[in-house]
């Protein structure tokens, strides 16, 4: 299995909009990490490989 990604790899950050950690489909709320990036993840921010949940608000072509 490979590694996971850094944060600097995929510009982790705070999220602005809809598009969030906590809409995406790599999130782990439960264990507050993401099965894609390295580390604590908090559902208030995003990054690059943002995927969304299906029937997410994220999902809006309008939104980045
Ligand atoms: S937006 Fe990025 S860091 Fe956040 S859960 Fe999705 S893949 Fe992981």
């Amino acid at each position: 299995m490979p590694a996971k990604l850094s944060k600097e790899m995929v510009n982790y950050r705070p999220a602005k909009k809809e598009r969030r950690c906590g809409n995406c489909t790599a999130f782990l709320p439960q264990e507050g990490s993401c099965t894609r990036v390295e580390g604590r993840i908090e559902p208030f921010m995003v990054c690059d490989r943002w995927t969304p949940l299906k029937g997410s608000e994220g999902a809006r072509p309008d939104e980045r």
